[in-house]
């Protein structure tokens, strides 16, 4: 019989996040197959978009990925030695982790010691990296962002001109010049104006290897993959525009259970705030999951679908959704399972948030985001099974 110390026991009733570790590295085969001139590396920033640096990074490696980018330089220390414990990686170029957020005098020496290469966007970063850089030579050379449209990180033309004719002389050695692209997703001309910049912006730096695709910029055609794409949310299953759909599959399940079913009448109020008054009795299953855990409480009442995981329920209602009803709370989530039989789900039986019968997709928009902060907001007490 489990006792208070079997932890299984404990933990069973609490949200998970199932992930396929086998659809990940598809789903990088896929983007890598769309770009057959290029090379696919990873956003694994943010943990791996939430699932966790250390084994994404480590899948992918084993997929065949050799480039990975990270915000901060601790996201890439962080995966450089999960590859090396995996026994996958010894340092240096062969493995290339790059730090996306800019440069400080403080993390040079950590860049340095952990062959991170900084992405330099200001003439801060380039000063910076040539200074920390002057007296012990690092073994891999940096990389270069430039503004195209965006206007969020990277170089301007002068600066760019400026970085150029420091490369020319053999001062800044780069493995790499790069941008982002704002709106890869959405039909519009903005990317193939980014397109025109980065070609003529990059054609400063002749002979060195040119990024600019993001994973929706790998469904945009062959002219936005060049040397090497970055995609992230693709890898997780995420929607990478239009043309991605059916194409990329779902890596992430989140799934909470059942703590208790109850009948409430018609006129009665429902969780906090009593925000739902009751037209109809109405069938009640509470669940074990709340904002805490990365539910976002916007998405309270907005009915987003959700799929009772239990054979009986799957049998009966063939994967039938059940909607959220009254507000999120902390822990807690309701949903109203009146359409299900009777006993047609039990405390302890599991719902699917997310996953493979919900897209992501779509519960992001009911809570009126995007995938890319339901997958990053996952509560750090919700565990992450691999499978
Ligand atoms: C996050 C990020 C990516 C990955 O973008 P997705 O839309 O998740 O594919 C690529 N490049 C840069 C610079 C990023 O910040």
């Amino acid at each position: 019989m489990p006792g208070p110390s079997d932890r299984s026991a404990v933990a069973s009733r609490m949200p998970v996040l199932e992930i396929d570790r086998a659809a990940l590295q598809a789903n990088w085969r896929t983007l890598a197959a769309r770009q057959p001139g290029a090379r696919t590396g990873a956003a694994v920033k943010a943990d791996g978009y939430g699932l966790g640096a250390a084994d994404v990074a480590t899948a992918l490696h084993q997929a065949g990925c050799r480039d990975f980018f990270v915000a901060w330089a601790s996201e890439g220390v962080a995966v450089r030695e999960a590859l090396a414990r995996a026994g996958l990686d010894s340092g240096g170029a062969a493995t290339r982790i790059y730090v996306l957020q800019g440069l400080e005098a403080a993390t040079v020496a950590l860049h340095l010691a952990h062959d991170l290469v900084p992405v330099l966007s200001t003439p801060d970063d380039v000063a910076c990296w040539r200074d920390g850089t002057s007296a012990a030579a690092s073994r891999v050379p940096a990389a270069l962002q430039l503004e195209t449209g965006m206007n969020r990180l990277g170089l301007g033309e002068a600066d760019a001109r400026h970085a150029a004719a420091l490369h020319a002389a053999g001062d800044l050695p780069l493995c790499l010049v790069m941008s982002h692209l704002a709106s890869a997703d959405e039909p519009t001309a903005q990317s193939d104006d980014q397109l025109q910049r980065f070609l003529a912006l990059s054609a400063l730096f002749p002979g060195v290897p040119r990024s600019l695709a993001n994973s929706a910029g790998v469904f945009l055609g062959p002219g936005f993959g060049f040397d090497l794409t970055r995609p992230g949310i693709g890898l997780y299953g995420g929607s990478a525009g239009p043309r991605s759909t059916g194409v990329l599959q779902p890596v992430a399940r989140l799934t909470a259970a059942i703590l208790q079913v109850r009948t409430a009448r018609a006129g009665e109020v429902v969780g906090y705030g009593a925000a739902v008054r009751l037209e109809r009795n109405t069938r009640i299953a509470t669940v074990g999951i709340g904002y805490a855990d990365g539910l976002p409480r916007a998405a309270s009442g907005a009915g987003i679908a959700l799929r009772p995981l239990c054979p009986a329920a799957d049998a009966l209602l063939a994967g039938q959704r059940v909607p959220v009803i009254g507000r999120i709370s902390m822990d807690m989530t309701l949903l109203d399972v009146s359409a299900l039989p009777e006993g047609g789900v039990q405390p302890g039986d599991r719902v699917e948030f997310f996953g493979p019968g919900v897209a992501i997709d779509d519960v992001a928009a009911a809570a009126g985001t995007i995938a890319y902060e339901i997958l990053t907001g996952m509560g750090r007490r919700v565990a992450r099974h691999w499978t």
